[in-house]
């Protein structure tokens, strides 16, 4: 198919410094958990990006120096000369498909506690880092400044050695020392680096000099910066000092990649913003550079895109997340396949990842970090194994994904549907506040999947085990999901609640149906992932009274690794929910729900309406097990394989039940190997 020619100008050559690139397709940095420790995985996702025609490509943060170490986390490394051949393979996977190649150097400052290399970390001037270790920054002197100078040209040296096009000078997120230095509240200097901004830029610019000076013949010079901090007065503002910036060196760098921090509001999830919503703050930067300007927005829409380039807002299209969750995303847009670009949902998943210091994973590609690893792509998949006909019950994430990824490999499958819809939790939990873009999940399956001849659906068709055995099917795969507890066990809770039947209890299902009854609800969390929290926003949006009680030290302490911590306890602050930490709910009573405080055993009643359990799922496993419990009536009905996958298999997030479906469709002809079933990197000695 050809491609709309409205969208022609998001493939136009766009010349940055000494390099061009073919598109205005930017891979902006992003974390990946892979960095320096998994080099062969993160060249093998970085040259698909490439291959699904994302005109550059950069890397994650890439420390310069040991007094900038983040571990345990896994970013890139250019400490010294040994750390480039890992660099290079990315560098030739992404040269590969005609891409150019970015790096992001950073310095962490006080960012960084330097947990492994145990240097006393940098900063303008003396501080506490701001992590929570017990570690304070010392103030950098002027040897510091130039020895730290040294260092940010000695790696860009070694990235033009390790074949990069494009190297950066990054300050962008609070996170970084060039923005520690321009940020007034982290810099109390008296000298020439401190006081006026145009002295606190100058260690920015002098960076940027010093790079330019030393690859610029070669490399195109970059800068992230983040033009406000949403910190208000107490920070970078796009209004005044964001902007100061910019006017100061506007024709410095070859590229401007300008955002917002920290990384939280940077990568807003969906729940809390839309698409494009870094506009606002950056829409200045066009209007004071001849520069081209990138941005992001979580971009997955090509009118938006367009849009975006139209009036001048952007000159190239950034985009961590929207490659993530389909690295072909610019390719499918170029062969007129816009229908089939698997649409990012904003979960932040990807970045729970880099948090918990494992490769990428995606909700909506399941291949995200496996490239290497399994040799997935998110393109192609093996043609089927046999003619065998395969039946999927259970039209969830990981009945849609295991359906699709089986028609892809040109299997006759078969899915049947208990409902009369499909997408199973995330049609329903699409419905909840904040998370309507989570239908994608569904939308981009089963759009797929009618379009396919060797596919068919069948709703409202629940089924049990004789029906599966009588069908004839030679493959059975079982996706029928799973439901809350109502007991109320969980992790802080292994025997049943006492008093059960003294107040009305609830789960999600009875939520979404309606018929709540009575003004205070208390919502029991021990999920700690996003449902207590949007659960509560519900009833609240309802007209209820809420109170949120949680063993854990937070509300939803888990979207930590999602970054959206702070703005769900924000948000439901505000929206007037009684937050109580480190409670465990310890039995229900005739109008009131008992808590105990884990620390001090000590409880208490809260008198309430009502009691919204949000603690463990029960997989419904019931007709995988019949099945599975009876071997002779396998054979009888010539089925040959059977496998549970999903929330039915072991209840986890969206993202897990898209993979174990992927993971099922992949494996059809061939289980995994036992006992690693992936290919591990050889650790250097
Ligand atoms: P997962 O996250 O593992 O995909 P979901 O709970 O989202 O699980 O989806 C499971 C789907 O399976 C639901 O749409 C449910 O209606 C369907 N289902 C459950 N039991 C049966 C059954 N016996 N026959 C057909 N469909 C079923
Ligand atoms: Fe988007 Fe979620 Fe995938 Fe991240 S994990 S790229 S936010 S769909």
């Amino acid at each position: 198919m050809a491609r709309d020619p409205r969208f022609d100008i998001l493939f136009e050559p766009v010349q940055i410094g000494p390099v061009t690139s073919k598109n205005r397709f930017y891979q902006v940095p992003h974390c990946n958990g892979m960095g320096y420790g998994l080099p062969m995985g993160l060249a093998a996702m970085r040259g698909v990006k490439a291959e699904g025609g994302w005109g550059v490509v950069c890397t994650e943060e890439v420390e310069i120096h040991p007094t900038s170490d983040v571990t345990p986390a896994f970013e890139g490394r250019l400490w010294d000369d040994s750390d480039i051949p890992a660099l290079a393979l990315m560098t030739e996977a992404v040269h590969a498909h005609g891409s150019l190649a970015g790096l992001e150097l950073v310095h962490n400052g006080h960012h960084s506690p330097n947990r492994y290399s145990r240097v006393p970390p940098i900063a303008p001037s003396a501080m506490a880092v701001d992590t929570y270790d017990p570690v304070q920054a010392r103030a950098m002197d002027k040897a510091d400044i130039r020895a730290f100078r040294q260092w940010h040209r000695d790696a860009a040296l070694r990235g033009k050695q390790a074949g990069f096009d494009i190297i950066y000078v990054y300050a962008g997120h609070n996170l970084c020392l060039p923005m520690h230095f321009i940020a007034k509240r982290y810099n109390d200097r008296t000298d020439e680096y401190g006081g006026s901004l145009e002295n606190r830029v100058r260690l920015f610019r002098e960076l940027i000099e010093d790079t330019k000076e030393a690859v610029g013949n070669s490399c195109a010079v970059a800068v992230r910066f983040a033009v406000d901090e949403l910190l208000g007065p107490d920070g970078i503002t796009a209004q005044d000092e964001g902007r100061e910036v910019v006017e100061m060196l506007a024709e410095m760098p070859d590229l401007w990649d300008v955002n917002v921090s920290d990384w939280s509001n940077d990568s807003l999830t969906s729940r809390f913003g839309e698409e494009g919503n870094q506009e606002s703050y950056v829409g200045f930067v066009k209007s004071l550079t001849s520069k081209p300007v990138v941005g992001v927005g979580r971009f997955t829409s090509p009118d938006a895109m367009v849009s975006q380039i139209r009036r001048g807002v952007l000159d190239m299209i950034g985009a961590a997340r929207p490659s993530i969750a389909d690295p072909f995303l610019p390719k499918k847009l170029e062969e007129g396949r816009i229908e089939e670009i698997r649409e990012c949902i904003g979960c932040n998943i990807c970045v729970s990842g880099d948090m918990q210091c494992v490769p990428i994973r995606c909700t909506q590609n399941p291949t995200m970090g496996e490239e290497w690893r399994r040799g997935w792509h998110p393109e192609k998949i093996a043609p089927k194994g046999s003619d065998d006909s395969v039946l999927v019950v259970g039209a969830g994430p990981a009945g849609l994904e295991c359906s699709l990824a089986l028609a892809k490999r040109g299997y006759e499958v078969t899915l049947a549907e208990a409902g009369a819809e499909l997408g199973g939790r995330v049609t329903c939990e699409s419905q909840l506040p904040g998370l309507s873009q989570w239908a994608r999940v569904r939308d981009y399956r089963v759009g797929r999947l009618q379009e396919m001849a060797n596919v068919s659906i069948y709703r409202e068709s629940p089924l049990s085990a004789p029906d599966v055995r009588d069908f004839g099917f030679a493959r059975v795969i079982i996706a029928t999901g799973a439901s809350w507890r109502r007991d109320g066990l969980g992790r802080a809770l292994r025997a049943p609640l006492p008093g059960l039947d003294q107040t009305t209890v609830y789960t999600r299902d009875d939520l979404m149906a309606g018929g709540v009854v009575g003004d205070h609800l208390v919502v029991y969390d021990d999920d700690h992932y996003y449902m207590g929290g949007v659960l509560a926003e519900k009833l609240i949006a309802e007209g209820h009274r809420v109170t949120l009680v949680t063993p854990a030290a937070m509300a939803s302490a888990w979207t930590e690794n999602t970054l959206e911590q702070h703005h769900i306890q924000s948000r439901l602050l505000s929206l007037g929910v009684e937050i109580i930490v480190s409670h465990r709910l310890s039995g229900l009573e005739k109008g009131a729900a008992r808590v105990t405080c884990v620390y001090s055993e000590r409880d208490k009643a809260i008198a309430c309406d009502g009691v919204v359990l949000v603690t463990e799922r029960l997989p419904k496993d019931g007709l995988y097990r019949e099945l599975a419990d009876n071997p002779d009536g396998l054979t009888q009905a010539g089925i040959t394989s059977l496998r549970a996958i999903g929330d039915c298999y072991a209840p986890a997030t969206v993202a897990a039940a898209v993979y174990g479906g992927h993971l099922a469709a992949r494996e059809l002809d061939d289980p995994s190997p036992e006992p690693v079933p992936f290919l591990r990197e050889p650790r250097r000695l």
